[in-house]
């Protein structure tokens, strides 16, 4: 299957008082056509310093692409000028973001703002642009739409507001949507109803999503693929299937310990991984994660674990793994 987006070896900095300070490292993700894959972390661990880099607008946020490629149609964003970004954002990759009130302007009706985008990437109407807005709020499960057309977003709910933007950015048909926890301001119920809607809506228009996530129980419903994050490396990759069952690194298996009702859940009680996530200025040395790590060991603290295949279909940056059967022995202490 061929991928829609390859990111590879994605490094992003960002300009400080004390300098210049990585916030990603090496960061490699594939996205087929059609695809879901889910980007998950804890916060601070680089995600959305990802997607940003993506579409460009790290360099509207005090950083920079330092190396790496974005390779979107054969053609690599990392190098493309902020001009013709202006064309693929929007228009080919849409993006959307946890708070809908934040992608709203409140002073003008959600109608008018639909019609915007249409106007200016796909050089319609105002008419047609109006018409084509009724259409998208039909097509994201909001009910009378040619009555919300007119309406403000402070007219609308939380939820519905998050239907709009939604619709918004599917209004110009791009090919890849990336949403950066697009229900966690949301409450449960809508979180539900939201995610059924954006899975319907990549079954009818066949689109590829990035999703961006803290939350393993939303990768578990959406995602095709998961790559986990963790202080801006990629420590683990695979199907949701080997994610699931068959996680190697003990960040993952901390985040997975960590889903109420999981299997790996000890004793009714909520695992958490003790510590917490370092900050981008002061990496631990070796692996990013051994001082939060139960298995590390002296090889840990001293040399950094490079992204490897270790079966098919799954990628693990962690000494351990490196000898197979130490997976098993993993997973029986997670689960003791
Ligand atoms: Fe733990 Fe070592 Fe694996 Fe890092 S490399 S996750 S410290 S066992
Ligand atoms: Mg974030």
């Amino acid at each position: 299957e061929r991928n829609i987006l390859e990111i590879k070896n994605l490094t992003t900095c960002f300009f400080t008082d004390d300098g210049t300070v990585k916030a990603t490292d090496r960061v490699s993700i594939n996205v087929g056509k059609g695809q879901t894959v889910c980007l998950v972390g804890e916060s601070g661990s680089g995600k959305s310093v990802t997607s940003l880099a993506v579409m460009r607008l790290i360099d509207y946020a005090g950083g920079f692409i330092q190396s790496g490629n974005v390779m979107f149609h054969g053609q690599d964003l990392a190098a493309k000028d902020l001009d013709e970004m202006m064309h693929v954002r929007g228009n080919k990759i849409a993006m959307i973001f946890q708070d809908p009130m934040s992608a709203l302007n409140p002073v003008f009706t959600v109608g008018d703002q639909i019609a915007e985008s249409l106007m200016l990437h796909q050089n319609m109407s105002q008419q047609d642009a109006f018409k084509k807005a009724i259409d998208m709020l039909r097509l994201v499960g909001i009910p009378a739409p040619e009555v919300r057309v007119k309406q403000y977003p402070h007219e609308m709910s939380g939820g519905m507001c998050q239907r709009v933007v939604i619709a918004m950015a599917l209004a110009c048909n791009p090919e890849m949507l990336i949403a950066d926890e697009p229900t966690t301001a949301l409450d449960v119920t809508v979180q539900a109803q939201i995610l059924d809607l954006l899975r319907r809506l990549q079954k009818e228009l066949g689109m590829s999503i990035l999703l961006i996530t803290h939350d393993m129980g939303v990768a578990a419903e959406m995602a095709d693929r998961i790559a986990v994050m963790y202080a801006g490396t990629i420590v683990e990759e695979g199907t949701v299937e080997r994610i699931f069952d068959e996680p190697r690194h003990p960040y993952t298996i901390g985040l997975l310990q960590s889903i109420p009702g999981f299997e790996g859940e000890r004793g009714g009680e909520l695992y958490t991984i003790q510590g917490t996530i370092p900050s981008i200025t002061q990496l631990p040395t070796g692996c990013r994660f051994h001082p939060r790590c139960p298995y590390a060991i002296d090889k840990c603290r001293k040399e950094e674990p490079i992204l490897r295949e270790v079966v098919t279909g799954q990628q693990v940056a962690c000494w351990l793994n490196e000898d197979v059967s130490n997976h098993f022995r993993i997973n029986q202490r997670a689960n003791s």
